[in-house]
């Protein structure tokens, strides 16, 4: 259920520990079940080469949109959670092999920077993978400081992120 007050959220999935793909389906399950908040949206799962550290396995990539009533930081404590049900450990390492990574992409009419939270996430426009799957939801989105997705897709190298489902 979601309110008057509700919005679109963009939530990129990162996988590269464990079965992935069962992790996924579990997640997204979980995304659609928080309080004040449907499912409205599936990217397809892509195949990605690893990103910051290249030493480490193949990632699963995906993005869904939700549609919720629930406060961004609200969202991200939610999101972490989920993470924590799925096995996420942090070690401090950034970037390094993960069950799973979920990140808050993009919420409609939403600028912040605080200690905890930056939306839109700041590295979305040097990412094809998270390009990709988001341009399967909303390729005329505009990231706001960033462009189009469908046009920020074209400036980035997609070689190695193959579509999986
Ligand atoms: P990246 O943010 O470059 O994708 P990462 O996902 O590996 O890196 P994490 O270790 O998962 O980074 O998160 C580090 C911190 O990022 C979190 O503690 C969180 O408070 C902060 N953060 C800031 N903005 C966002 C956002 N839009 N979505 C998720 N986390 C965010
Ligand atoms: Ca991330
Ligand atoms: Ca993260």
């Amino acid at each position: 259920m979601s309110g008057p007050s509700a919005t679109d959220a963009y939530v990129a999935l990162g996988s590269n520990l464990g079965d992935s793909r069962a992790t996924f389906a579990g997640a997204i399950e979980a995304l659609g079940a928080l309080p004040g908040s449907r499912l409205t949206g599936r990217s397809r799962i892509y195949r990605t080469p690893p990103w910051g550290r290249t030493d480490q396995p193949d990632f699963l990539n995906a993005v869904v949109r939700l549609h919720t009533s629930l406060a961004p930081h609200v969202l991200l404590d939610a999101l972490m959670a989920i993470e924590r049900r799925f096995g996420r450990m942090r070690d401090g390492e950034r970037w390094g092999p993960r069950t799973l990574d979920l990140d808050l992409l993009h919420m409609d009419s939403t600028a912040l920077d605080d200690s905890r939270l930056t939306l839109p996430h700041p590295r979305v426009a040097e990412r094809a993978f998270v390009l990709l799957p988001l341009a399967d939801l909303a390729p005329d989105l505009v990231l706001p400081g960033q462009g189009r997705v469908g046009d920020l897709l074209q400036l980035v190298d997609a070689g190695g992120c193959e579509p999986i489902d």
